[in-house]
């Protein structure tokens, strides 16, 4: 796409956001843009023609030139109301009944086929007299209120009716079993519905299916399921009704319509939007007997359903379908599909089966451990939108590629998509070989890479109320060992910001502020269980996004998280508070307690250095104790946050609790600071933002709690165990390639031990084995970005300028990537660029003392005091040095012993406020005192 015509097409999508909403899904996070479309081709705005793949609605194909005549003819000549007598519509009717079983001779038009649908449902009421309906599971009736209640396959609100019950569809594809037993097992559970409808007083009132299973992901029942069902329903007095909205009009190839696969004899048969080729007609194919049954019964009109023009639509379907011997072609070309995927299939373990007949068909993808491979199947999808061609997948685990085209489909069409199918899964492979693709678990709602955007296999969208959204722009997240893009993810602006602090708003307000304790703990139980469950990809994320090591975010990063959460699971149903004696009131004794509540609304913002980690350190207290959170990824690293995400919708976290706004600092993350709806601001990030954060929060007395930099010293005393020190110094300076807000970066040296150790620390960091975050031998990775590569340089230099004796790196590893060399400054001045700011990159500089109270005053002379390490053996001056080091935490022999029961915070400009421990619980609830005059 030409930048114009993206921008273009982003207007457009805010356009629409402002006017229709976002409750109407789209395809794809960047959504095609189409302006045309002809036969089986659609024209996007960049001029692009894609393959139409996928869309059954133009049946005989987009802007059939015979339909446009047909409408054209008709519509300058008449279109009135249905209440007229006119001559198309008797004609339609006539034509479009002559291709059923004679016994089928009643038609009643509608606009759509949930309108079909609905009627239909209502004809079975009024024969049975019942209520009660059995359903397909995952089906897809149409979105009307009362068919949402219907099917388990939409995200809807609404459960399940009372009347209803939904039947597995048994599939001899992915059964090992014997087929008579599947079979047998099958129709037990159909005989079981049906009683347990009965025993509740519903009765029978409908079996409603879609003949070709589409939605359910094309399976393959039994032989004899279909006829065993009909045989059941009827047998229970029911009516059976077919939905051909997908399956009819010879898609399948070997029959006109999908009920006939089967031989059954259903009593009604629902069609939608195909019959007008995409036009609003659709319909309900009955007996007389049960249509003047139902319309002496009741007054039920249709609406403009069956006007002139759109039964000029259907006619002109028909006939095209039939002068074109549409069904036989189908049925050809179907073969021929079956034939060259099921080679396809067979050489590729991802693909467990091709699905379906005729020109409607699929491929169901598993992961390596024979699960549903949702990720590759959403995967596919996006690249063939790049490769120019419009499929999609479907079943309830999302797992199966839809590919549905107009029936006009030719051959050459055919090897077009198989051939760039074939390719997608090649480059599938490579990316996974590659480690970039995550398996398992089902897509969200609303997909997340754009078109031309590499999917790494996580949702790049908005995570607000329980649901996976897009946005109106997207930024680009690099890989920092090569510089490609990694992906684009969907950038919240202001009124996304709203909307995710207004469910969280909801969800305080509603059953989680009320949550007992060990509900809330349970939660956070789960939650980390399924970060346990997901360690390696987690893992792999951080590593992909950031540049570090895979084996850093392995040993620490995840693990942290998945303990912090365990650690505030237990806190959760402890938040107590104390009862205090006072001399009471005016001579009347008092009883006077105090009780913890919940804030309300937390704003958590996140660093990119250790995003899963401190997500989790914001998360699991403002949960554990009740409050709701908006959390705000940063712009460079968001990706193992929108994981994490998932596994709590995973988690069954409620909606709104939990929401996750990728988006830019000064953009999503100060709207969201503003925020009137927000109680509490939770940061972690530079001083620069922190200082902004706090004015805004002063001015609204928001409660708020900041984790800001560090310059941390490391105090290698006189009696200290030499080399125990430079291993945590190494440490302290070159984990996570120095982007740590702890990191030892003043190390201060007792000068009997100068040298050595100033040598000891040079021969480490060139020890240091820097280059892909993937590879096992790698100590250290990349810097997260060009800009904060350029910024670290330009402090290296300023060292050089300002005189520090340079021992070790200094420069930057041959190749691309964002990488720089481990670095030690030796001598360099108390007062130099380097001893006083954050750098956040891996580079030492060492410092010589003479004596403790030399020590302890250039470690305090700095306005960070976030951390410090002391490395000595003398027990007593450990605690007086302890005591004296103004930081937030003090290290004896050893470096960044973080644990989620220990308070962190800094002191001075590394922050206001503690997380984690028992003071993470103090610093998300309000304490309320109650006095009672007894
Ligand atoms: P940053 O301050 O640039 O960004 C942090 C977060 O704030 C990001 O999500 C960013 O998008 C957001 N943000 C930026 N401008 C904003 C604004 N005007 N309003 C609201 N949000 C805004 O910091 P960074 O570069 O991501 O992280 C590095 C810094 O974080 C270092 O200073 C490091 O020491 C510090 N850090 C501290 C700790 C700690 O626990 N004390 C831990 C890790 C990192």
């Amino acid at each position: 796409m030409s930048t114009s015509s993206v921008w273009e097409a982003r207007a457009l999508r805010a356009r629409r956001a402002a006017v229709i909403g976002p409750y109407s899904p789209m395809f794809y996070d960047e959504p095609l843009h189409v302006v045309s479309g002809h036969d089986v081709w659609l024209t996007g705005s960049d001029g692009v023609e894609y393959l139409d793949a996928y869309n059954n609605v133009p049946h005989v194909g987009h802007c059939n030139p015979e339909v446009v005549r047909a409408i054209s003819e008709q519509a300058a000549k008449l279109n009135v109301h249905t209440r007229y007598l006119h001559e198309p519509v008797v004609e339609y009717a006539e034509m479009l009944l002559a291709t059923f079983a004679p016994y089928l001779d009643k038609v009643f038009l509608t606009n759509s086929g949930s309108e079909a649908n609905e009627l239909a449902l209502r004809i079975a009421r009024q024969h049975t007299g019942a209520t009660g309906v059995l359903v397909t599971d995952f089906s897809y009736h149409g979105n009307t209120t009362a068919l949402a209640e219907l099917t388990t396959g939409l995200p809807v609100k609404e459960p399940l009716g009372q009347h209803v019950r939904a039947l597995r569809i048994p599939d001899v594809v992915a059964d090992s079993r014997p087929e008579h037993v599947v079979l047998a097992e099958a129709l037990e559970a159909a005989a079981a519905a049906i009683a347990s409808l009965r025993a509740a007083g519903h009765g029978v009132s409908a079996l409603l299916f879609d003949p070709l299973f589409s939605t359910e992901g094309l399976l393959q029942p039994p032989a004899g399921y279909v006829e065993g069902l009909v045989a059941l329903v009827h047998g229970a007095g029911g009516l059976v009704i077919a939905d051909e909205v997908q399956s009819g009009l010879g898609r399948s190839g070997s029959h006109f319509w999908g009920h006939e696969v089967h031989g059954i004899r259903p009593d009604l048969v629902t069609m939608g939007k195909p019959l007008g080729n995409g036009h609003p007609l659709g319909g309900v194919v009955t007996t007389t007997a049960l249509l003047e049954e139902f319309g002496s019964a009741n007054l039920y009109f249709n609406t403009f359903a069956g006007n002139p023009v759109s039964a000029a639509a259907g006619m002109a379907v028909l006939r095209e379908t039939a002068s074109r011997e549409l069904q036989s072609r189908a049925a050809e070309l179907g073969r021929h599909a079956r034939e060259v995927l099921d080679k396809l299939a067979a050489e590729r373990p991802s693909v467990r089966a091709v699905r379906g007949s005729g020109l409607f068909f699929g491929l169901e993808f598993v992961d390596d451990d024979g699960g549903a491979g949702a990720a590759r199947a959403k995967w596919v999808v996006e690249d063939m939108l790049r490769r120019g061609v419009l499929i999609s997948k479907i079943g309830p685990r999302e797992n199966v590629l839809k590919i549905r085209p107009p029936m006009v489909f030719e051959h050459e069409h055919l090897d077009l998509l198989v051939d760039r199918l074939t390719a997608s899964l090649d480059e599938l492979e490579q990316v996974e070989a590659r480690g970039g693709l995550r398996s398992g678990s089902a897509a969200p709602d609303v997909a997340g890479a754009s078109a031309g955007t590499p999917d790494i296999g996580v949702s790049t969208g908005l995570f607000i109320d329980g649901r996976w959204r897009s946005g109106s722009r997207t930024f680009d997240v690099l890989n920092p060992a090569d510089g490609s893009l990694l992906t684009r993810v969907t950038a919240a602006d202001e009124s996304d910001v709203d909307d995710a602090v207004r469910s969280a708003r909801r969800a305080f307000d509603g059953e989680w502020g009320q949550a007992a304790g060990t509900a809330r703990a349970a939660v956070l139980h789960r939650i980390a269980d399924l970060i346990e469950r997901d360690a390696d990809r987690l893992a792999r994320l951080e590593a992909l996004d950031i540049g570090k090591p895979v084996g850093q975010p392995a040993m620490l990063d995840v693990p942290n998280a998945a303990a912090t959460f365990r650690h505030f699971a237990g806190w959760a149903d402890k938040i107590t508070g104390s009862a205090i004696p006072t001399d009471g009131y005016f001579g009347r004794p008092t009883h006077s307690y105090t009780v913890r509540e919940p804030i309300g609304v937390v704003a958590a913002i996140i660093p990119w250095n250790t995003p899963l980690m401190i997500a989790a350190w914001k998360l699991a207290p403002a949960l554990a104790t009740g409050n709701t959170v908006v959390v705000k990824p940063a712009e460079d690293a968001p990706l193992s946050i929108l994981a994490l995400a998932e596994l709590v919708q995973e988690a069954g976290v409620p909606a709104g609790v939990v929401n996750v706004i990728p988006g830019l600092g000064e953009e999503a993350g100060a709207a969201l600071v503003r925020h009137p709806e927000v109680d509490k601001i939770s940061f972690t990030g530079s001083p620069e933002v922190g200082r902004q954060i706090g004015r805004v929060a002063a001015e609204s007395f928001k409660r708020v709690t900041l984790e800001l930099g560090g310059k941390s010293p490391q105090i290698v005393l006189a009696d200290a165990d030499v080399e125990a020190a430079v291993q945590g110094i190494a440490l302290g300076l070159f984990f996570n390639q120095g982007e740590v807000c702890a990191a030892g970066t003043r190390v201060l040296v007792h000068r009997s031990l100068y040298d050595q150790v100033v040598e000891a620390l040079a021969g480490a960091a060139n020890g240091q084995v820097v280059g892909d975050p993937f590879d096992p031998q790698t100590t250290m990775g990349a810097l997260v970005s060009q800009e904060h590569l350029d910024r670290v340089l330009s402090y290296v230099d300023r060292a050089k300028d300002e005189g520090a004796r340079l021992v070790a790196g200094g420069g930057r590893p041959r190749g691309e990537g964002y990488f720089i060399q481990p670095t030690v400054f030796a001598d360099v001045a108390r007062d130099a660029t380097i001893a006083r700011e954050e750098i956040f990159g891996p580079v030492g500089a060492v410092i010589p003392f003479d004596d403790v109270e030399e020590a302890i005053e250039i470690a305090n002379e700095t306005e960070y005091g976030l951390a410090a390490t002391i490395w000595t053996r003398d027990v007593s001056l450990a605690h007086t040095l302890a005591h004296e080091v103004r930081a937030g935490a003090v290290w004896v022999n050893g470096w960044a012993a973080i644990n989620p029961a220990l308070p962190w915070g800094g002191v001075k400009t590394s922050g206001v406020g503690r997380e984690l421990g028992w003071s993470g619980i103090l610093a998300n609830t309000e304490e309320k005192v109650v006095t009672i005059v007894l």
